[in-house]
């Protein structure tokens, strides 16, 4: 074990106490620039430990054996690479549900849960929606949207195999398997002329290319380029959805996109163009930012 945490004060030959330990991770995640460096060091500590954060705080004066300090150790410097903690702890919290995630996946963000949200509120009274979620990657959307529609169908599209292998697993840990198709296309290309849904959601990759290395090393050194390069303006994938998905929504159907607010003006203007949709709206994040673009077709 050559990369034991520095000695913290109450260290002892047979290992370490809980909050030394913590308050020692937490400074070194912190300097290594981490913003959440309290709580990513809580997380390491009761993974390793079997435990929750409340049994840590409960139980400050705990042991830490040299075993369980050499498995701290290494997801500690993981975590000061930067590597996000939802690669680091395999799974992410979305609308209340843990999804898994591995690199091959955009990590579920907060503000998708709008998409959620908004699907919900315009299917809520109907029984046997048909619902697509395109660009899927690890199944958030679509899955959290049958998991409060019990009698939805839902069809998850990602050009990605290996996202789509995690987007399947999470299907079938929430016990949704038998009403979830899964297909590798891009965007619509694997659909069938006819195949028509009440509600498509998308959060397609829509980051302008050159502002990918601006992002948190989080994001522009761990998650994948294919889920978050939109092209020169990030509107690449957004054009041809607005583009091609009047042809797979049924009578009166909605498609839902997330984008970033700058695209906004833009993107409503191209839906007129297209010239078969009835209706646009945007609904605001809970930062109070333009995030999803609503249209209803025709
Ligand atoms: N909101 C994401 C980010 O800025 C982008 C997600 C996407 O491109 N779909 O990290």
């Amino acid at each position: 074990m050559t990369t034991s945490p520095p000695a913290a004060r109450s260290e002892t030959k047979t290992g370490t106490r809980v909050c030394a330990l913590l308050s020692c991770l937490e400074k070194r995640l912190a300097d290594a620039g981490v913003d959440s460096p309290g709580l990513d060091a809580r997380l390491i500590l009761a993974v390793v430990l079997g435990c929750d954060r409340a049994h840590l705080h409960a139980h400050p004066e705990k042991m830490v054996f040299p075993e369980e300090l050499a498995r701290v150790e290494s997801l500690a410097q993981r975590r000061m690479a930067r590597e996000p903690m939802a690669y680091i702890m395999g799974e992410r919290e979305f609308w209340s549900m843990s999804l898994l995630v591995s690199p091959g996946v955009l990590i579920p963000r907060p503000e998708t849960e709008l998409l959620v949200e908004r699907a919900v509120a315009l299917l809520g009274k109907k029984g046997q929606s048909r619902i697509l979620d395109l660009c899927a990657g690890s199944g958030a959307v679509g899955l959290a949207v049958a998991s409060e529609l019990p009698k939805a169908r839902v069809t998850l599209l990602d050009l990605c195999s290996k996202a789509l292998g995690v987007a399947r697993r999470n299907a079938e840990r929430l016990g949704f398997g038998s009403r979830t198709g899964l297909l590798v296309s891009d965007l619509f290309g694997v659909l069938a002329k006819g195949d028509e849904f009440d509600l498509i959601a998308s959060n397609p990759p829509y980051v302008a290319t050159g502002e990918l290395d601006g992002l948190m090393p989080e994001v522009s050194s761990f998650e994948p380029r294919i889920a978050l390069d939109g092209g020169a303006d990030g509107m690449d994938l957004i054009r041809r959805i607005i583009e091609e998905a009047p042809a797979y929504l049924a009578r009166g159907g909605f498609l839902l996109i997330e984008m970033d607010p700058r695209q906004m003006t833009e993107a409503e203007a191209l839906s007129e163009e297209q010239g078969s949709y009835r209706s646009a709206r945007r609904h605001n994040d809970l930062a109070g930012r333009e995030r999803v673009l609503e249209l209803q077709g025709a």
